[in-house]
């Protein structure tokens, strides 16, 4: 089997820059295993299954049923350092990426069946090559044998103080405060769930990165690879 290095937690923390760093050293793949969630979270609101304040009562065999009609595949994209997604041979754009669709990607994110539908997909990018893959259950569910877990974190303030400067850099506005609370609230629905809760696996290694930038996060898990 192929050797499989886990980055579980939070959105914000910085999974994602990692992964792809590490992916591209190792010449692994990489799982985003968020963007199939995301897929299937922002299929669903536009199919009406959801709603965006999370009121309405939301039809789980409806939306499984919508999650198995999805013909998902990723392609690594050099120039954005993150991976392209196709659904259903059309090319998926950046709106997947948005806070909004994270919100609708984490209510269907409960639902037992829609995660057992994703299962497979994530677990057999492992039987080709070597993979990192960034998730919330990557450790604890989908590969619980890999060789390598980290579960980073960093505190909801220094996440949503992130989020704010990327949105400034894309020359967008944005609110600390109501940043905050939305990162909150998925934090809160993601780790509060019944099937495959966002926490660290027994074996995982815990880093903070609160107080840490990219290239120090980077270091610290090559060296967890490497030990
Ligand atoms: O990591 P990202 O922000 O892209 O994930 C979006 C949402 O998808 C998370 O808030 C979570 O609800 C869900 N998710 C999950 N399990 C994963 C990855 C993401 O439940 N392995």
């Amino acid at each position: 089997r192929f050797p499989v290095i886990c980055i579980d937690g939070p959105s914000g923390a910085g999974k994602g820059t990692v992964t792809w760093r590490l992916a591209q050293a190792l010449g692994y793949q990489l799982l985003d295993s968020g963007a199939l969630y995301r897929i299937v979270g922002l299929k669903a609101f536009e199919a009406g299954l959801i709603t965006a304040d999370a009121s309405q009562v939301i039809d789980e065999m409806a939306v499984l049923a919508l999650t198995q009609s999805l013909k998902i595949a990723f392609v690594p994209n050099n120039a954005s350092g993150r991976v392209d997604i196709i659904v259903n041979s059309e090319a998926i754009g950046e709106q997947v990426r948005n806070e909004a669709v994270g919100g609708y990607a984490s209510q269907i994110a409960v639902f037992p069946k829609v995660r057992q539908a994703l299962l497979k997909l994530q677990q057999d990018m492992a039987s080709r090559s070597g993979l990192v893959a960034d998730g919330r259950d990557m450790g604890t569910v989908v590969f619980p044998d890999a060789d390598v877990k980290v579960f980073l974190t960093a505190s909801a303030e220094a996440r949503a103080e992130r989020r704010v400067t990327q949105l400034l850099n894309a020359g967008q506005t944005a609110d600390f405060e109501a940043i905050l609370v939305t990162i909150k609230e998925r934090d809160d629905r993601d780790e509060n769930r019944s099937t495959a809760p966002s926490k660290p696996a027994a074996d995982a290694l815990l880093l903070d990165s609160s107080n840490l930038d990219a290239d120090a996060v980077y270091k610290q898990v090559k060296q967890y690879c490497q030990d």
